[in-house]
């Protein structure tokens, strides 16, 4: 189910082929607002825009950049999607579809495993607006669909997740979105275009947090969501209000490292496979979670519908927290920090990152175990990253 023409999406996709001053690279437009050439001029695109045509322009930045129009363009042809939006962050790209589809009295069920602050704006936020939010287990299908009522308005998952990298059946849950008249959202931040495209596989809409691996260089913040036109023309007419928008210097940045994604991906995927297959056979680990290995819970859901499997490996130490901890700070190449998909290795303990504020009840409850390690593969050699896992697990 993948066109086979990611990378070369990547680097083309809604690039005119001729562009001003006949430059190759698309320009970065630094402005906020538009100008009119006089008051005619303003008048009939006041017109077009009441009776909903597309006008081909803007009248103010928060309604949209031509830079941000030509990374749209892009990352909606890599989803095979009819359009998709350009938001200021993943968390704006989440918050504001849920807020443009959930009115007061609606619900929407989310699988749980799943991105800290997500779940915290379903379970304080949205609740607040009377909206409410039932959580079921990643992988109960059967939960899923008991947990579905009148009143459910959105079936939400991310894939694969977060930290144990659970893969969901996008077929199935576009299957049982459909059979019950829900729209699915999946957070796909995980697998890339390149791995998985969930709209292919029958989903509505796919959301990414682009600081991770679309942006790829952990040097900027971005968020989009890709759909059909009518439900993507409704999140974009939310977020002129909402006004969690991008600006034309960061979707350059974005436009600049899309043309890499295939390569940097590629590299990912298979450094992921590599170092997951090493730990999986040194006696320091307990556990490992990729879902390239056939240990995996969802290994063959993951063979039948992505094309590979990400560079994101985690995996349980023998120790506790403190020796975890102790192989943590030993490891040389990778930097201690939140986040993933750049070109820099990252590590983490969940628990003392994402999880720090919860007490270790709260954390044990949600699965998130003390000696619990993620590692977010950058484009380091896989050979260098082998050799300071195998040096650093000398400290367990
Ligand atoms: C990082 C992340 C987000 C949030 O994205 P930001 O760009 O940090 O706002 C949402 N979902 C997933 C799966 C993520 O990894």
């Amino acid at each position: 189910m993948h066109s086979g023409h990611e990378s070369t999406a990547a680097v083309h996709a809604g690039a005119r082929r001729a562009k001003p001053y006949h430059s190759l690279i698309d320009p970065i437009v630094p402005t906020s607002t538009y100008t009119f050439d006089n008051t005619a001029d303003l008048v009939s695109y006041m017109e077009a825009h009441l009776a909903g045509k597309d006008e081909g322009r803007v009248e103010y930045g928060r309604y949209g950049n031509p830079t941000v129009s030509a990374v749209e363009e892009r990352l909606a042809a890599l989803e095979g999607a009819e359009q998709a939006v350009l938001l200021g962050s993943g968390m704006a790209s989440i918050t504001t579809t849920l807020l443009t589809f959930l009115s007061a009295g609606d619900e929407l069920i989310i699988t749980d495993d799943c991105y800290r602050r997500t779940r915290q704006f379903c379970g304080e936020f949205l609740k607040k607006l009377k909206i409410g939010c039932t959580v079921v287990p990643m992988g109960n299908y059967t939960a899923l669909e008991r947990a579905i009522n009148p009143r459910t308005r959105l079936l939400v998952s991310e894939t694969p997740t977060n930290p144990y990298l659970r893969v969901l059946d996008v077929e199935r849950f576009a299957e049982i979105g459909r059979r019950f008249g829900v729209t699915t959202l999946v957070d796909s931040t995980f697998a890339t275009p390149l791995n998985l495209q969930p709209l292919n596989w029958g989903i509505d809409l796919v959301a990414h947090s682009a600081t991770k691996y679309l942006g790829g260089h952990n040097d900027l913040l971005a968020g989009v969501v890709a759909g059909s036109r009518e439900k993507i023309t409704a999140i974009r007419e939310t977020n002129g209000v909402m006004g969690a928008v991008s600006d034309a210097n960061t979707a350059y940045l974005l436009l600049r490292g899309l043309k890499t994604l295939g390569v940097r991906v590629r590299h990912q995927n298979d450094t992921g496979l590599q170092v997951a297959q090493f730990l999986a056979s040194h006696p320091a680990i307990e556990r490992v979670w990729y879902p390239g290995l056939s240990s995996h819970p969802d290994h063959e859901t993951a063979l039948r519908q992505m094309s590979d499997f990400g560079g994101v490996v985690s995996f349980t130490v023998r120790g506790d927290l403190r020796r975890t901890s102790q192989f943590v700070d030993a490891l040389q190449i990778p930097y201690i920090s939140p986040s993933l998909g750049g070109t820099e290795s990252l590590v983490g303990q969940p628990a003392l990152v994402s999880y720090y504020p919860y007490s270790p009840e709260e954390r044990h409850a949600l699965g998130i175990a003390d000696n619990l390690v993620r590692l977010a593969l950058g484009l380091e050699d896989a050979d260098d990253l082998i050799a300071d896992l195998k040096q650093a697990l000398a400290f367990i």
